[in-house]
């Protein structure tokens, strides 16, 4: 479907801002940081980049079906760690990694799926019994081909759950959560046991001319991370991307942005084609004086949003369950405003299978 740049007229960036998240994300680079985008910066010096700047993948993985359930409980894959990195700044609300693991191209799969990962020890169920940890699901944050573009690995994007008691006004780390805190400390080496990869909500469009729209808070960026990978960095001849990609994420401030140099480095190489609108709870007021969430953002931009909708737009909404409630009343509101029955609406954009939730 053939799309027209003016549903992002009237952008305006925020230089101010821009510079600020450079400056958060510099810290974190700084440690080491670099998400395999650093290969993607010099085009020309590199026989593997395209005159676009997007790297060669072995293109045998565009012609392998959606893999379902290749592993399960029963019988998981072992993974290795690559790399574990911080990828918040300092004053980050909580702390989120970025964590490659090796699969060797045994454990392949589409972008917007995810990977089961069976934390190692035990638990002692409400039977008393002493039984292993349960599998706990995380979307994957690389395309198909992996950060090192060679379909040999896997990114997930994990925030460590911590548990704040109140009482002893301080962290409780009797409680703090099994899977997040073993793949958040795991070495590089560590061996981690996986499922999957499962899910088929958060595919993209067949037509790599349709539009997405994609809405995140905090890591509900995985996907996403996933998607623009596939458009921007990889030199994919059967799948070019030719749409126009949205991506409103929300986080609590500047610190806690994720991925934001590597995707201002794809803003900035594909202007016309990808477009990224922050709402910073803690940092921005919406119109009415109040904190920022994404619901205030997205409907800041409420013209652009339904008319790339009517064209055939997808729109994915990834993060906290949280984050729909809101969401979906800003939206009824939007079609009240409009005199367009919100139900209907909104069941027509399911039925055309343009409505993709994946929240937890
Ligand atoms: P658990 O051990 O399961 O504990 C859960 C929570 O309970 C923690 O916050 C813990 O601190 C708290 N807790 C533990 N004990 C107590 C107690 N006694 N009293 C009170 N509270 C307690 N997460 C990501 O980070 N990134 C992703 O990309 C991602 N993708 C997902 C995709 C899907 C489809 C789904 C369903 C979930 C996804 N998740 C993702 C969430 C992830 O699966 C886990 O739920 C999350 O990491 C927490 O698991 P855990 O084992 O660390 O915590």
């Amino acid at each position: 479907m053939a799309l027209t740049v003016s549903a992002f007229a009237g952008a305006k960036i925020n230089a101010a801002r821009q510079t600020k998240a450079r400056r958060a994300t510099a810290v974190v680079r700084a440690e080491g940081t670099d998400y395999g985008l650093g290969l993607q910066c010099s085009p020309t010096a590199n026989k593997n980049i395209d005159p676009k700047g997007r790297a060669k993948v072995p293109l045998e993985l565009e012609d392998m079906p959606l893999p379902l359930n290749t592993f399960k409980n029963k019988e998981p894959f072992t993974g290795k760690v690559r790399s574990v990195e911080r990828i918040v700044g300092p004053n980050a609300t909580g702390e989120t990694c970025h964590i490659i693991i090796e699969h060797g191209g045994k454990m392949p799969f589409w972008e917007g799926q995810s990977y089961g990962v069976i934390p190692p020890g035990t638990k002692v169920n409400s039977k008393g019994k002493e039984v292993p940890h349960g599998v706990r699901l995380y979307s994957i944050a690389s395309s198909r081909y992996g950060d090192s573009y060679d379909g040999q690995t896997a990114t997930l994007c994990v925030r460590r759950a911590t548990y704040w008691d109140p009482e002893m006004n301080a962290e409780d780390p009797a409680k703090k959560g099994i899977c997040s805190n073993f793949l958040c400390d795991a070495k590089p080496g560590a061996e981690v046991m996986m499922t999957g990869p499962t899910g088929q909500v958060m595919l993209l469009p067949k037509d790599p001319a349709t539009p997405v729209i994609m809405v995140a808070t905090g890591t509900g960026i995985a996907p996403m991370r996933s998607y623009i990978r596939r458009f921007f960095l990889e030199d994919v001849p059967n799948w070019e991307f030719k749409g126009l990609a949205w991506l409103f994420m929300g986080v609590a401030n500047s610190d806690a942005k994720l991925y934001d140099d590597e995707f201002q480095e794809c803003a900035k190489r594909f202007p016309d084609q990808f477009r990224i609108d922050y709402a910073l709870s803690r940092e921005d007021t919406n119109k009415n004086g109040g904190k920022m969430y994404i619901q205030d953002k997205v409907e800041e931009y409420k013209d652009q949003v339904f008319q790339l909708l009517d064209g055939g737009a997808h729109m994915y909404f990834c993060g906290l369950k949280g984050m729909m409630p809101g969401i979906l009343s800003m939206l009824e509101g939007v079609c009240k405003e409009k005199g367009i029955s919100y139900e209907e609406w909104l069941e027509g954009l399911k039925k055309k299978g343009q409505w993709h939730v994946e929240v937890y």
